[in-house]
């Protein structure tokens, strides 16, 4: 809980634009170096390729897109972040590695399951090039897409996951065509395949290893590290395969070692701890005599979603910058102590990639409000409650606003109870709640001037309004129903005016878990978030920001809500915007085929229904036309609301 929950209203104690953003979501903290208020109070975009050229304004990439017919909700990739980040982690390393007098390189590869897109895929492959860039496949779908790109020829291509003969088969082959394919075992199992597969070949593969960390590592995904993780081999089991590769003459084709550490690890010392762990195996497996050149630390490099610079699950206390400075001097004093030839260092970092790269932008479709602007006159003849309610405005002040409150609550509780038994009528009951509404806006107007209790705060949020949004959480935000994750939203509009409403997010699915009720603010995690209210015939968009990872494909087709429309967009030097790529949403009929219905069948049946009623004359012949448009309008339609 953050201070008091609630805005007063007319205070307008802020100066610059930007420091309202800043001093109220936190946006200089989470946002820098991406977004920052333009003059008319727009989010705005900052090239961070070219961060002196103008800002584009967030509202106006969103309104030309609609002209052009692409409508929220929309998905948005800027081109230029996401050549940003491969820039950064590249360069980084690159310093790093230069600052220290590490004897190895770097080279990178981007897991492919954290942003399967082609779109994005073709873009990291073709920013990722001068950095002799590669990708790390988990599955042969994803090696499949691999083999599809024509990759700088020193770069790597790493599969990981469970593998059968067809993988294996393929990784082995492709090496003809010059891709330097490396298959990672995860287990002794699959050195039998492999064996097999070069036996049936001929060829001989390129091998990497999957070693177990014991460390644990906190946060969200601490079970994907440490003893008990689904992946890779605890020394016993790497004996086995070093021993068997030796007996199979087969021990050269080891040239990399794979531990991951984990998936957005929070505490950079964690790294350094497991980065140390994993040098160690590393230098043992040299001196069993394996010919190793590569080690792949995995993913884990995080994001920081809430700008706290915290060890927290949404939150990192370390930099991309520090991350891999850490990762080069730890590997480089492990191997010098161990007298042992620098490594080649892979990562496969895809969250601190893509993540920042995409947001998804929707439109708020109307208020649910729990307060009133005013309210009616108790009549005679209305329960005593009524008046009583009533008469609690007469004693409203700054000293007795708990006491209001309490006393307002009861009055309003009882009454419904009175209402449920059938002493109430609906008319009345509907005076007492607006009357009792009444008394909470006056309540949430003055709960910022005076020092409340967590009692009063907590039930004040839990009048927040709702304010419906078009997108659905299941499909565009997976993670927010699944795992708590925090994205950083704001509006995208108006943030020269201080916001006079509080609210949590409901979405358009029929389902009460799709909300967003944890938002970070410039002081912390709010339960609700401050926005303004909704203006008469203009839209108001929210924004979601650093969406790019995972999102996409864990995402589901909950009430058959579909993909969003997708835009990718570049930055332009002018202050405008170069639409690069559009991609539209599923049009229901596309939906219902996912679902196994034949949109064909559906109209088929639906006009043989049609025929029928006009037949029993329930029916004019000349309505037809009208309910089989209607019905086919719909089929080809978009799957939110436009
Ligand atoms: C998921 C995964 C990654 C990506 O991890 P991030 O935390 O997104 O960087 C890397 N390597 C392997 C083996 C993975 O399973």
């Amino acid at each position: 809980m953050t201070g008091s929950p609630h805005l007063a209203e007319g205070d307008t104690g802020l100066g610059a634009t930007d420091c309202l953003a800043n001093s109220l979501y936190g946006l200089d903290r989470w946002g820098h170096d991406l977004l920052s208020v333009t003059e008319d109070g727009d989010v705005g975009l900052i090239n961070p390729l070219q961060p002196d050229h103008p800002h584009v304004s967030l509202p106006q990439i969103i309104s030309d897109l609609k002209e052009r017919g692409v409508h929220t909700p929309v998905l948005l990739r800027v081109s230029s972040f996401l050549e940003s980040e491969i820039r950064r982690i590249n360069e980084s390393f690159a310093e790093a590695i230069e600052r220290t007098g590490y004897k190895g390189s770097y080279r990178g590869v981007f897991p492919i399951k954290v942003n399967q897109q082609a779109q994005v895929i073709d873009r990291i492959v073709e920013f990722g090039r001068p950095f002799s860039y590669g990708l790390e496949a988990g599955s042969k779908p994803e090696l499949v897409i691999a083999l599809a790109h024509r990759l700088p020829k020193d770069a790597l291509i790493v599969c990981n996951g469970v593998k059968d003969a067809e993988f294996i088969r393929l990784a082995i082959l492709s090496r003809k065509l010059g891709f330097n394919t490396v298959i990672v075992l995860e287990s002794a199992k699959e050195l039998e395949t492999v064996l097999e597969v070069v036996q049936e070949l001929g060829e001989e593969p390129l091998l990497g290893v999957r070693v177990k960390l014991a460390n644990q590592i906190s946060g969200n995904w601490a079970e994907s590290s440490g003893d008990r993780s689904s992946f890779g081999m605890n020394s016993d089991q790497l004996i086995s395969v070093i021993d068997r590769l030796r007996d199979e003459g087969l021990l050269h084709c080891l040239k990399l070692q794979h531990s991951h550490l984990g998936s957005q690890v929070p505490d950079v010392n964690d790294v350094r701890r497991a980065v140390g762990e994993a040098c160690r195996y590393f230098a043992e497996l040299k001196r069993e005599g394996v010919a190793l050149t590569h080690l792949d630390l995995g993913g884990g490099l995080g994001v920081d979603y809430t700008g706290e610079k915290k060890a927290t699950e949404n939150s990192v206390n370390y930099s991309p910058e520090e991350y891999c400075a850490n990762v080069v001097e730890t590997v480089g004093y492990a191997m010098d102590e161990a007298g042992i030839e620098h490594p080649t260092l892979v990562t496969e970092s895809g969250r601190a990639v893509v993540a920042t790269s995409s947001m998804l932008i929707f439109d708020v479709l109307e208020a649910t409000h729990y307060d009133a602007p005013t309210a009616p006159e108790p009549q005679e003849g209305d329960h005593h409650l009524i008046p009583d309610l009533a008469a609690v405005h007469g004693y409203l002040s700054e000293e007795r606003l708990q006491e209001c409150l309490n006393d307002a609550t009861f009055y309003r509780d009882e009454l419904r109870a009175l209402f449920r038994r059938g002493y109430v009528s609906l008319r009345e009951m509907a005076r007492g709640e607006q009357i009792y509404l009444h008394l909470m806006a006056r309540i949430k107007a003055l709960a910022p001037k005076v020092e409340t209790t967590e009692e009063v705060d907590a039930q004040l949020e839990k009048l927040a309004d709702i304010y419906h949004c078009n997108f659905s959480l299941f499909q565009s935000l997976p993670d927010v129903w699944a795992i708590d994750q925090i994205h950083p939203i704001i509006p995208l509009q108006n943030l020269n005016t201080l916001p006079d409403r509080r609210v949590v997010l409901s979405d358009i699915t029929c389902d009460s878990d799709g909300k967003v009720d944890r938002f970070i603010l410039a002081d912390g995690i709010s339960p609700s978030l401050p926005v303004h209210s909704l203006p008469e015939n203009e839209p108001y968009y929210l924004g979601v920001f650093f969406v790019g990872a995972y999102q996409e494909t864990l995402g589901d087709l909950h009430n058959l809500f579909g993909d969003t429309n997708v835009a990718t967009i570049d930055l332009r030097d002018d202050g405008g915007f170069d639409l690069l790529h559009e991609q539209e949403g599923d049009t229901i009929s596309e939906v219902l085929s996912y679902v196994e219905f034949d949109p064909r069948d559906c109209v088929d049946v639906f006009r043989k229904m049609v025929d029928e009623a006009i037949s029993a004359k329930n029916l004019k012949a000349s309505e037809r036309k009208l309910l089989m448009s209607a019905y086919r309008d719909s089929i080809n339609g978009y799957t939110y609301y436009e």
